[in-house]
């Protein structure tokens, strides 16, 4: 095996390929052994020639402040690159809140999406270079070389699913409008409305007329593992799968396909996978969320379905459904128990 790659949200996607990386590393991923690798013959060695390519879902991104920030991109770049406050599980490190609290003493609108000012220093080189022109990858690509370049080298790519300006907009219950309705960004739900209200319907502005970004459906095609991380099934890869093209190349691809649950025992471990698949009229189950994926054979995307133990009776409908499954303990808790879930996953669909 040479070349995976994962369709990635932010914390979920990002906290994955941290442990999926952590297990190359330690050689324990079936199948990826020192010897696929040139790394010596006594299967000891690291895979070094194994890479890695994030395809970031980039429809949680927003104009903010005159800023252009893109949440899963930034939370996959810091988290691989050391940089992420792992407590606040967003932003950066050792982050002070200068500019935060002077936009709120001049009573600046939607100071309720808080920047702190060494990610502002992303948010303001990606929007300059956003206005001189260059694309998102390629903007993207300029931010990696500090955060993934001195860790990874070259295995390590991040890429975002399109270099198009799309918006996950959230419709929610609003009586004093007349259509009952009011739409906010998904961010603005996110983090203002706390997630509290349901979601009434989603709307992906501008998804249906994007195009993949550069080496996107080269990744799928190319690939030699498909793995859908354990993010967001709607907000997250829901809409990767929705830029043209990419539910397509993953029909297509010689590569397997497997996808790990983000519900465990009926509930998202973190986040807003409950209301999001409640706005599309999908159980919050692990089982629902897999068939929701669907087997490759039956007109779906994925070919193997990992879920946790606790969902073990899940197993024989996702398998009469004509995937793959197997149950084993899901929770991401240290790069160790991430690893095997890794693990568990590839070995599912090798
Ligand atoms: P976001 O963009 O920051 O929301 O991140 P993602 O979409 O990549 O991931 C969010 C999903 O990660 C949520 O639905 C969580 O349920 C899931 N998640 C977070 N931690 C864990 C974990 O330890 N195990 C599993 N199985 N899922 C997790
Ligand atoms: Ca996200």
């Amino acid at each position: 095996m040479r070349s995976i790659t994962v369709l990635s949200g932010g914390h979920g996607g990002a906290k994955f390929i941290e442990g999926l990386l952590h297990g190359l590393r330690a050689g324990v991923l079936p199948g990826i052994s020192s010897a696929e690798s040139d790394a010596g013959a006594d299967g000891a060695g690291a895979p070094e020639g194994v890479t890695v390519t994030v395809v970031a879902n980039t429809a949680d991104d927003l104009w903010i402040h005159g800023l252009k920030v893109c949440p899963d991109l930034d939370t996959v770049m810091y988290t691989l690159g050391r940089g992420l406050d792992h407590d606040r599980g967003w932003g950066r490190t050792d982050e002070t809140w200068s500019v935060k609290e002077d936009l709120e003493a001049y009573g600046a609108p939607n100071t309720w999406f808080g920047l702190g000012d060494r990610d502002i220093a992303t948010h303001l080189v990606r929007t300059q270079m956003l206005e001189a022109g260059f694309t998102l990858s390629q903007v993207t690509e300029a931010l990696c070389r500090r955060w993934l370049s001195p860790v990874y080298g070259d295995q390590v790519r991040l890429v975002p699913m399109s270099d198009d300006r799309i918006e996950t907009h959230v419709a929610v219950k609003d009586d004093s409008s007349p259509s009952g309705l009011a739409t906010v960004h998904f961010q603005e739900y996110w983090v203002r409305l706390r997630a509290a209200v349901p979601a009434e319907q989603l709307v992906f502005v501008g998804l249906e007329s994007a195009t993949p970004a550069p080496g996107v459906i080269e990744a799928i095609a190319g690939a030699d593992l498909v793995i859908l991380p354990p993010s967001n099934p709607v907000v997250s890869v829901g809409t990767i799968l929705g830029v043209p093209g990419v539910r397509d190349a993953l029909a297509a691809t010689a590569a397997p396909v497997v996808g790990i649950s983000p519900i465990i025992g009926g509930h998202h471990v973190r986040g807003m996978a409950e209301q999001m698949l409640a706005s599309i009229g999908v159980d919050a189950s692990a089982g629902a969320v897999g068939q929701h994926y669907g087997a490759r054979s039956a007109g779906g995307i994925i070919d193997g379905w990992l879920v946790d133990s606790v969902d073990a009776a899940s197993v024989t409908a996702l398998e009469d459904a004509g995937l793959r499954a197997a149950a084993v303990p899901l929770w991401m808790t240290d790069a160790d128990a991430t690893a095997a879930i890794a693990a568990a996953a590839i070995g599912l669909v090798r």
